[in-house]
């Protein structure tokens, strides 16, 4: 666990959040911020910066994991028709803010295309 992680400090349940979902790897909650009427962050447990050090780490199987949670989530709360969007920001560059992986699981409004 990194020090002074929010996402950490989310997952380990020390924080007051509404889980929505929450398995041995993963956990899921809204966005402190929504930009889109569904805004969930799908997050590991386990501390990588960026996804990019996920993937240096060879996390694979986390990774597809955490893309399987957001789809499956998905499914369930918006059913199966529904369009959403999932993003990973990496690195401030790209907009991340939080530096924990996590994914932005987005629906109920158009998205537009190419991404702003
Ligand atoms: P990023 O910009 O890193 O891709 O996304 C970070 C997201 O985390 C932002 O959408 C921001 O609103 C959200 N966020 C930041 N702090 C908290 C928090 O304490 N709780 C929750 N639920 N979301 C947070
Ligand atoms: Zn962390």
């Amino acid at each position: 666990m990194a020090e002074q992680c929010i996402f950490c400090d989310v997952s380990a349940g020390k924080l007051d959040s509404q889980l929505l979902y929450q398995d041995e790897e993963v956990v899921a909650f809204p966005d402190i911020r929504p930009i889109a009427p569904t805004h969930v962050l799908v997050v590991p447990k386990r501390h990588y910066a960026t996804l990019a050090d996920a993937a240096a780490a060879g996390d694979d199987r986390l990774l597809g994991r955490l893309l399987s949670v957001a789809a499956t989530l998905a499914h369930q709360k918006l059913g199966e028709d529904a369009g959403f969007r999932v993003v990973i920001n990496n690195g401030a560059a790209a907009g991340q803010t939080v530096h924990h992986l996590h994914i932005h699981l987005l629906s109920g409004r158009h998205f537009a295309w190419p991404p702003g």
